[in-house]
């Protein structure tokens, strides 16, 4: 199964902004962030995300934010998670340099 890798490093939580509303938890259409019982901090689940936006847009105090990664971090990423899931095979879209690896 092919997965698209971009989708799972493209929002990032700034968790010393983030005043724990809850809003974004509560409103994310795909259930991909919620709260640490222990630390309290909003976790991000990057297999449910779908990049929408919408929790972005409706943080009050601009906590979360879209992350974007240069080719080599983005292909470190690629490798580590192939090494992680055993697979053989995976695709990376970089939009900025219109290629795939
Ligand atoms: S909406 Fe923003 S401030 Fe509220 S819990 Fe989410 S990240 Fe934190
Ligand atoms: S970008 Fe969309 S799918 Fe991803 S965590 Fe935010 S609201 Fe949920």
């Amino acid at each position: 199964m092919i997965k698209p890798v971009c989708d799972e490093v493209s929002i990032k939580i700034n968790n010393n902004y983030c005043g724990k509303c809850k809003i974004c938890s509560s409103i994310c259409p795909f259930e991909a962030l919620s709260t640490d019982e222990k630390t309290g901090e909003i976790k991000l689940d990057i297999e449910k995300c779908q990049v929408c936006g919408i929790c972005f847009s409706s943080c009050p105090v601009s906590a979360i934010e879209m992350a974007y990664y240069d080719v080599k971090s983005l292909i470190t990423y690629v490798e580590k998670s192939m090494h992680e899931t055993g697979s053989k095979a995976r695709v990376a879209l970089d939009n900025l340099h219109k290629g795939f690896y």
